[in-house]
């Protein structure tokens, strides 16, 4: 789930490693550790429960000198978050080390013969079933061992393994669960992302499924659990190390929320042609399997499935054809009919998350045509896909999804009109329309942004002690209504529910009173008229109204408390300018609340867990 960074070459391993799990911490994490083997064949492990600064501090004064070793960021699945449970876990032997990301689901079965076959088990995790079933299969041959217990077990990982005699050699292992090779000039790398290694390459493979990779300073060589050699392409990043940084920003989810222009611009680059006509490129040789296909599910889950609602509008307005959401969980075990004429569409920020795949691979075995929508290039998502989108919205740090939210809402609806396209259902007005409202959406989010900031943390100073919030939109209204209080509530841990508006009279109107305001996503639409009939409810009972509202309207101040003005935009679009304020919102009442913005507790950026 969180971090790996593993390092062998002629430098001092220990502040290499250290700089690489800081750049892993935005991913959340509970605890983390380190091992070294040092120039005398020593080997010294470190771990520490919460933050980082426990384990360095733990190290400070005694970090030795060593030319390899990993460290690990855990979040913890089987066992408690405390030292003992920590990543490195060690053999009976003290010789093996090893980290792992994921879960080992046949744990229980193995921790159970080995501890039957004379282990001593000291942690309560799984993972410390993988350095024992290391030791019984070990020969001389690190890879080969590791190879030999990998077959004995199930679940997910991206695995670390080092032995203390065998002194530069470092293993790496991949299930499910993202691991990659860094090179440089006589040093190697391995890392669960790019970011933990920036610093020093920017020659990177990206390790694929059952892929054990051996590394030495010199080199890597690749097999697979059977031995079998495998080939895997050395990807050169163009990523700068600023680009990953905070940039004067006083914390990634602020500088990702003004970012949001930038990076409408480099998603949309490319997919809107100079006379405004709609391309996806990446949509070529799915052409006649499009014409084909009778139904669309979208497949997604938290931010991602309410970018996938205006996903799922745009397809059915434009194609005609059903098009429907599931989160991934619910799609896994409860799946619709699936068929060669489905089209599934899997939306997921990291690619890795597991609640995607797992129903993507269903829905990919049933011969369902399917189209990936990330932002992460090499990840699992990817390999499961007939085309993919990336949303190039450069990589997001904050835990809190802000620049991949509204890159996947046009990502998405660029998907729409280019499969209607294919298909003959667009309207050439109507993709001239979206083409001439796409290219001016990346200033239109830059003017949404001019003051908002200042008018957020105004208002969430005054609304900061709310017992609660309801959040309300029709229409394209309605995603923005879940994303913004699903904001709230993971940055700020404040209760709040995102609502379609004509819902409020059928249940959640009882919460409202003067201590929980309502937040109306009033911005221009067929169905305005229809909203504001539920702001009045609201306003009926004594509850103040927060309303996002386009530029122009001249209605809106004779209902709201306050309100926040965006630019206008194509309907379709408008989720991408409505949920600007509603992030800064969410930011600011997290910072009147004191919380950790970048990684708000319970929470990870990549689940690769069910
Ligand atoms: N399942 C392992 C544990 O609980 C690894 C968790 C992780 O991915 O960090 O220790």
């Amino acid at each position: 789930m969180c971090g790996i960074v593993g390092y062998t070459g002629p430098r001092e391993a220990g502040p290499i490693l250290i700089a690489g799990l800081q750049r892993l911490e935005y991913r959340g994490y509970d605890s983390a550790g380190i091992a070294l083997v040092d120039d005398q064949g020593d080997l010294f492990v470190e771990k520490k429960a919460g933050k980082l600064v426990n384990l360095q501090t733990a190290i400070a004064d005694r970090t030795p000198h060593a030319a390899i070793g990993l460290a690990h960021t855990r979040w913890a699945t089987h066992g408690r978050p405390n030292d003992l449970n920590a990543h490195p876990h060690q053999d009976c032997t003290g010789e093996i080390t090893v980290i792992h990301n994921g879960i080992i689901e046949n744990f229980r079965e193995l921790r159970d013969e080995l501890a039957a076959g004379g282990h001593t088990l000291t942690s309560e995790t799984d993972t410390e079933a993988l350095a024992h079933l290391i030791e019984d299969a070990y020969q001389g041959d690190l890879a080969e061992a590791v190879r030999v217990a990998l077959r004995r077990v199930e679940g997910a990982y991206a695995l670390a393994v080092m032995h203390r005699g065998e002194g530069d050699r470092l293993i790496g292992a991949r299930q499910d669960v993202p691991l990659v090779v860094g090179l440089a000039d006589g040093e190697s790398f391995l890392a669960s992302d790019v970011a933990a290694i920036l610093a020093h390459t920017d020659k990177v493979i990206f390790l694929e499924e059952g892929d054990v990779a051996d590394l030495r300073p010199w080199g890597v060589t690749i097999t697979g659990i059977d031995g079998e050699p495998r080939e895997r392409e050395v990807t050169v990043i163009d990523w700068t190390l600023e680009a990953a940084e905070k940039g004067g920003y006083e914390h990634f989810m602020l500088k990702e929320i003004h970012e949001q222009p930038l990076a409408l611009a480099q998603s949309i680059a490319g997919r809107v042609t100079r006379d405004d006509g709609i391309v996806v490129e990446e949509l070529a040789d799915m052409a006649e399997t499009l014409r084909r296909v009778t139904r669309i599910e979208l497949i997604a889950c938290g931010s991602a499935s309410y970018a996938a609602l205006v996903g799922a509008s745009a397809l059915e307005a434009w194609t005609g054809l059903p098009a429907r959401v599931t989160v991934g969980s619910e799609f896994r075990y409860s799946p619709p009919p699936l068929d060669a004429d489905t089209l599934v569409i899997a939306v997921t920020q990291s690619g890795e998350t597991a609640d995607t795949i797992a129903p993507t691979r269903l829905a990919r075995e049933r011969g369902c045509p399917i189209i990936a929508v990330t932002n992460t290039v090499g990840s699992a998502i990817t390999r499961e896909a007939d085309a993919v989108l990336f949303l190039q919205a450069g990589p997001e740090i904050a835990v809190a999804a802000s620049k991949t939210f509204v890159t996947q809402v046009t990502t998405l609806v660029v998907l729409a009109a280019a499969v209607a396209k294919i298909r003959g259902s667009l309207d050439p007005d109507a993709e001239l329309d979206l083409g001439v409202a796409l290219r001016a959406l990346p200033a239109a989010a830059s003017r949404a942004l001019v003051g908002a900031d200042a008018r957020a943390a105004e208002l969430a100073r005054r609304y900061v002690n709310s017992r609660g919030f309801m959040f309300v939109g029709r229409g394209a209204g309605y995603p923005v209504a879940l994303e913004g209080a699903l904001k709230l509530k993971e940055v700020s841990y404040v209760h709040a529910e995102g609502y379609a508006a004509g819902e409020l009279k059928h249940g959640p109107i009882s919460l409202l009173d003067a201590e929980c305001p309502l937040v109306a996503v009033a911005t221009r639409s067929a169905v305005y008229d229809k909203l504001i009939s539920n702001v009045m409810e609201g306003r009926a009972r004594d509850a103040r109204i927060i309303a996002v509202a386009t530029e122009g309207d001249t209605q809106i101040e004779a209902y709201a408390d306050d309100v926040c003005w965006v630019p206008d935009t194509h309907e379709v679009l408008s989720p991408v300018l409505a949920i600007i304020p509603l992030q800064l919102f969410a930011y600011h009442v997290a910072i009147a609340r004191d919380t950790d913005v970048d990684q708000p507790r319970n929470l990870a950026k990549s689940v690769t867990v069910e």
